[in-house]
């Protein structure tokens, strides 16, 4: 153990990040660097618990005290080859994820956790500045071939393990550059995208092959596939939920993802054919309170918007948890983003009954209405009804749709290849195994389990490629998260 009295000693401290109105000005990453000093007083704080609950609060297992103790002595190449040995992609995690695993760390119980995301993030950084990361060579080719349809955290880190287990593996992207959402959906503030390109420049280097601008099922005919011995479907959860209320039809209403893909399109100086969805000069309402919308939030303000205004049909989470657990709800529950911090007025409890527009068809409001929750006895919101008296309208001239996702694309590909779907539209595959009701064919990511997280994605992604290697070989050497080191 680094320091035993280390926990005791000092207190959780985050690295500093660029002020708010300094940093709407463009859309580059914010948040500073530890120093050398804090980075070691920060990983000095974790209490190598005898039963480490971050391990298990983290989806890929990840050997939490491990990593901290070789960080404290400086033992930076050590520290990478433990955090790799569970998770092909640190340098997204530990940017984006929302670390549950601090949300299990023991110390939380008492004082503020361990930062063991901001401690992922230094180690994978200075392993590149090192050059620890380097492509893999296998040495032992089987002959075997794998089709990964989908570039998202879920397809690239299946393209990475079946590569090491010295599969051919190519990888197929319907947009013009791979990524999936870590590129198109979550904004360069969150993710500069060089960050995505460092990464596939070394999986090319390692010898897996990616073929963008390829729809399969599409432009990609289906029947190509069956040249592979295994594919693996990492296609995401792409279509959003509406909200088909009168007024819909008006100009102004988006989906989130089209204003977002829009923006880290013109960052990333690709080009696109719709129209401009500019948040510049406009009230701006974003209608959905996760992930996606603070995204819509950050976006709007480095656009420029008059205001803006997020609204969630939820009541607000409660500060404390309510299910008797000794462990703080922070991070999971109380999402507040840095996005929200740069400027947004946030309500929850909020029913949006009808968008309404001008004489020229553009969108001037939204007619809302305040909801009062029923709870059951643990405080979780049951019943809604809407207030009296509280129908008002907002102005607003762009207005977001982020409400989630409701399954993947189901015509084309899923369709073409005849696999069965879950109750929620999913494809059909049990977690563990991952086969879906056709031979040879396997599923992972949000594509399987339906709107998730990064770490969710790479985790499946990995468990995944180790069953498709069991069925490829008979047996498979690939790392799965219940043997991690
Ligand atoms: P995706 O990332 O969706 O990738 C799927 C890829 O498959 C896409 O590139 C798609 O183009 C491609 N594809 C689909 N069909 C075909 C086909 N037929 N042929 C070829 N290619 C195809 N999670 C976090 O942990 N932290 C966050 O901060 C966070 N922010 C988010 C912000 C937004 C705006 C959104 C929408 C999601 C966010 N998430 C976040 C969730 C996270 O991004 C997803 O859970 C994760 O990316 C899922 O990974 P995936 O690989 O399964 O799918």
């Amino acid at each position: 153990m680094g320091k035993p009295t280390g926990f005791l000693e000092f207190d959780r401290a985050l690295p500093q990040k660029e002020k708010a109105d300094a940093r709407v000005q463009n859309y580059q990453e914010f948040v500073k660097e530890y120093s050398a000093e804090q980075l070691h007083d920060q990983s000095a704080r974790c209490m190598n618990c005898g039963i480490p609950f971050c391990h298990s609060g983290c989806p890929l297992g990840n050997v939490i005290p491990e990593f901290n103790d070789a960080v404290y002595d400086g033992k930076w190449e050590e520290a990478y080859q433990i955090l790799i040995s569970t998770n092909n992609f640190p340098e997204f995690t530990g940017r984006i994820c929302p670390a549950p695993c601090e949300a299990a760390c023991v110390l939380g119980i008492n004082k503020s956790p361990v930062a063991i995301e901001e401690i992922e993030k230094h180690i994978i950084e200075i392993a590149f500045r090192n050059e620890y990361v380097k492509a893999s060579s296998t040495y032992l080719k089987t002959g075997k071939k794998v089709a990964v349809v989908g570039s998202g955290p879920a397809g690239l880190a299946a393209a990475a393990q079946l590569n090491k287990a010295g599969h051919d593996v190519v990888v197929y992207e319907r947009d013009d550059k791979v990524g999936g959402l870590l590129r198109y959906g979550i904004p360069d503030f969150k993710l500069e995208k060089t960050v995505i390109d460092r990464r596939v420049d070394v999986m090319k280097a390692s010898g897996i092959e990616f073929r963008t601008n390829a729809e399969v099922g599409k432009n990609v005919p289906a029947a190509e596939l069956k040249d592979f011995d295994a594919i693996v479907l990492a296609g995401g959860s792409t279509i959003p939920r509406d909200l088909p209320i009168k007024g819909r039809e008006l100009k102004g209403v988006h989906y989130a993802m089209e204003f977002l893909k829009q923006q880290n399109k013109r960052v990333g100086l690709s080009t696109f054919e719709e129209q401009d969805i500019l948040a510049t000069g406009k009230n701006v309402l974003v209608i959905g309170g996760g992930d996606t919308g603070s995204d819509c939030v950050g976006t709007s303000n480095r656009h420029g918007a008059k205001s803006v205004t997020q609204f969630e049909l939820m009541p607000q989470p409660p500060q404390k948890r309510t299910d008797g657990m000794p462990w703080p709800t922070y991070p999971m529950l109380l999402k507040t983003t840095t996005s929200h911090e740069e400027g947004c007025q946030r309500h929850w409890s909020i029913s949006t009954k009808e968008f309404l527009g001008d004489d020229e068809g553009n969108l001037r409001a939204a007619l809302i209405v305040d909801l009062e929750w029923e709870t059951d006895h643990l405080g979780r919101p049951t019943k809604f009804k809407e207030v009296e008296g509280s129908l008002r309208e907002i102005p607003c001239e762009l207005v977001t749709l982020a409400m989630g996702f409701l399954h993947p694309q189901q015509q084309g590909l899923l369709e073409q290849l005849g696999v069965e779907f879950d109750v929620r539209g999913n494809v059909l595959a049990t977690e563990g195994d991952y086969q879906t009701s056709v031979n040879k064919v396997f599923a992972a990511g949000d594509m399987r389990r339906g709107q998730s997280l990064v770490v969710w994605a790479i985790s499946e992604g990995r468990e995944c490629a180790r069953k498709v290697d069991e069925f490829l070989m008979g047996f498979s050497e690939l790392e799965s998260k219940d043997k991690a080191v």
